[in-house]
């Protein structure tokens, strides 16, 4: 199963914004973005010139990219998904994107980021509509009920997680219990749901070209 590697806090660096890629530390002192605010490597400091449209474009993918941990493959063939459905391209693309089993476990708060939410599900931990799914990339629908299940001792330490991230809220489309670790799709989500800022129609037009 292939995924992004790398160090998360670079990413951020090179987007130019936070991307919450590592949990508890994204929100602490220690989040290199808030101690670096400029691009990783040995050009990072200098002075940037106004980024062409094409440059734009392409920050605006690879930040999406990087948000929801996918590859360049992968996100084309969201993409590919996205253009056959009837729906706007743009929109249709972010809603594939956080219907992805990993992201619902995340926004579920029952993680504290998209990797370790995607660490759940490959290692067998979770199950939909009581099948066991371990393909992160699995598109949830209406009406789904997402459960995590294990052993007591691995259930007590997702729930005392759950609990630590509550704070960040769940969107409306999903309903959850950080305490029986269960998740109800109850709709499928729209751009306001998505709780980060993706420019989609940036990305449309760069694989329109
Ligand atoms: Fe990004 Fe989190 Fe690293 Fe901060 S700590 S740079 S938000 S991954």
């Amino acid at each position: 199963m292939a995924r992004v590697t790398g160090a998360s806090c670079r990413q951020c660096r090179r987007e130019g914004e936070k991307l919450f890629l590592k949990g508890p530390r994204c929100t602490s002192s220690s989040c290199a973005f808030m101690r670096r605010e400029y691009a990783p490597g040995q050009h990072g400091q200098a002075r940037r010139r106004k980024a062409s449209g094409y440059a734009t474009q392409l920050r605006e993918k690879q930040k999406a990219k990087r948000i929801y941990g996918v590859l360049e493959k992968q996100f084309r063939n969201y993409f590919v998904r996205a253009e056959k459905d009837k729906g706007a391209t743009g929109e249709v693309l972010l809603q594939l994107l956080e219907r992805r089993l990993d992201n619902v476990i995340f926004r579920a708060c029952f993680t504290f980021s998209r990797p370790s939410a995607r660490q759940l599900v490959g290692h067998g931990f979770v199950r939909v509509n009581g099948r066991r799914v371990d393909i992160p990339s699995y598109t949830v629908k209406t009406g789904d009920e997402i459960t995590v299940t294990g052993t007591d001792a691995q259930l007590k330490s997702i729930r005392e997680n759950a609990k630590l991230a509550e704070d960040r809220g769940t969107p409306e489309w999903i309903e959850a219990s950080g305490e029986k670790l269960v998740v109800k799709v109850v709709r499928l989500p729209k751009k306001s749901d998505i709780g980060m800022v993706i420019e989609e129609n940036l990305i449309v037009e760069l694989y329109s070209k």
